[in-house]
């Protein structure tokens, strides 16, 4: 089907800016994380510049305003011109950015959407290690005291935080029966005293994310977003711009990637390998439906259609066909990909190292919700199947 002209203009001056602007060595520069970072921090400004970077925030903000059309077109054409996707920055510009716009104060925003555009980063501090699936149980404290919160606790897996220079925070004010109903949302400066942040060192040797601990930490009540005890149902436009945008813009990332795995097919000599051919073949078809279920998805939210369970289905789905892409890759270079030594930051499909790029993609099984508890929630909340037992525990499955 063509095209409508307006799309079609887009995508010509999209394709043409980043023929100039594209960084072109940025994965053989990226073999040690300060270089990552700089990478990372130069193409964010470079695309706010060019006016690509936050096409999602609303039409006032430079390069904002764009349909999702115009949006799937400007994350088409990155994904061609393989541009380094936004690892950095992703948390800023999509949650952080998403939860101020729908809850902040006029104010708030003044404050703190400008400054995102200049490169400002975010962290998001809701699991604690008590606390992830089941995020209700969050333990870490904050105690009103005039006009400040004193915080106490520890969050964990906040990623990028050892980069940011803020961080929305999911803390307990009140002990209520509800567990939900006692919690309130801070926007954090992560320099304030008392904050200590400790990276956490992977398996294949990223530190993608940390543990963030509070002592006594000051945070001035006029950054609390919501009312006090409204926590919960602000966290919920966090999480939502977890499942929503980022996991479009990921499915057209894997799509714009199976050049890497065709690449590879042809220079492994496998061109005329029936069995990689057909799962080949299989994958492309899966990444093409994950990318019209994510275009699906989203078309019925901003129309107010969204169903509950539509969310999971997608990010089961993605995390799933991810998993079978970099297994396919990993496959394909064989012995090859053992020779790779883990390199910088991984999200699932970024360094071209299989190996890397496959452990990650587990990481997808987790991030956002659990698969578990997105087949929980399908089975319960979509398809009406008995719910599970309230005081049930992991020991239980046992
Ligand atoms: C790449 C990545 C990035 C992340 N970034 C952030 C971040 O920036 N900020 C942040 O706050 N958090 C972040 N997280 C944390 C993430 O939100 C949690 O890891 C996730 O919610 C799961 O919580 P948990 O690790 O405590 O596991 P648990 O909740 O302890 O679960 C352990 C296992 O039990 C299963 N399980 C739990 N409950 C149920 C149930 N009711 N039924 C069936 N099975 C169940 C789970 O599926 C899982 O397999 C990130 C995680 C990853 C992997």
């Amino acid at each position: 089907m063509a095209e409508a002209p307006e799309l079609e203009t887009l995508r010509a001056e999209v394709r043409s800016w980043l023929d100039a602007n594209a960084p072109k060595t940025w994965r053989a520069e990226s073999v040690d994380s300060e270089a990552f970072f700089r990478i990372q921090r130069d193409w964010f400004l470079k695309l706010v510049e060019g006016g690509y970077a936050v096409p999602h925030w609303p039409a006032q903000w430079p390069g904002g305003g764009k349909s999702l059309a115009e949006q799937k077109v400007i994350y088409e054409e990155m994904a061609r011109a393989d541009t380094p996707r936004l690892l950095l920055s992703f948390v800023s510009t999509y949650h952080a950015a998403s939860t101020i716009l729908e809850w902040g104060s006029k104010e708030q925003q003044a404050l703190y959407l400008p400054a995102i555009l200049k490169g400002e980063t975010w962290c998001q501090g809701f699991s604690e290690p008590g606390a992830g699936s089941d995020l209700a149980a969050i333990r870490t404290r904050a105690e009103r005291r005039g006009d400040v919160y004193v915080v106490s606790g520890q969050k964990i897996w906040s990623t990028v935080a050892q980069y940011a220079d803020k961080c929305l925070l999911l803390v307990r004010t009140s002990q209520e029966k509800v567990k939900q109903a006692g919690q309130s949302f801070l926007l954090c400066d992560l320099k304030t005293p008392g904050i200590s942040i400790r990276p956490i060192n992977q398996i294949h040797g990223d530190e993608e994310f940390c543990e963030v601990f509070f002592d006594e930490v000051e945070i001035p009540v006029t950054e609390r977003l919501g009312e006090e005890g409204q926590g919960w149902a602000v966290a919920q436009a966090t999480l939502s711009s977890e499942r929503g945008l980022t996991l479009l813009e990921l499915s057209e990332r894997m799509r714009g990637a199976m050049w890497r795995i065709a690449k590879l097919i042809r220079d492994t000599g496998r061109l005329d390998d029936a069995g990689i051919l057909r799962d080949f073949g299989a994958l492309a078809t899966k990444v093409d439906a994950t990318c019209a279920m994510a275009d699906q998805f989203l078309t019925w939210r901003i129309a107010g259609e969204e169903q509950v369970g539509q969310a999971s289905l997608i990010k089961l789905t993605y995390s799933r066909v991810l998993r079978e892409f970099t297994l396919l890759g990993l496959r394909l270079e064989d012995m090859e990909s053992q020779y790779h030594l883990p390199i910088t930051f991984g999200g699932g499909m970024e360094t071209g190292n299989w190996m890397a790029d496959f452990m990650n993609s587990y990481a997808w099984t987790i991030a956002g919700g659990s698969d578990e508890v997105q087949r929980n929630i399908i089975s319960e909340r979509m398809l009406g199947m008995p719910r599970e037992p309230k005081n049930w525990t992991l020991g239980d499955a046992a």
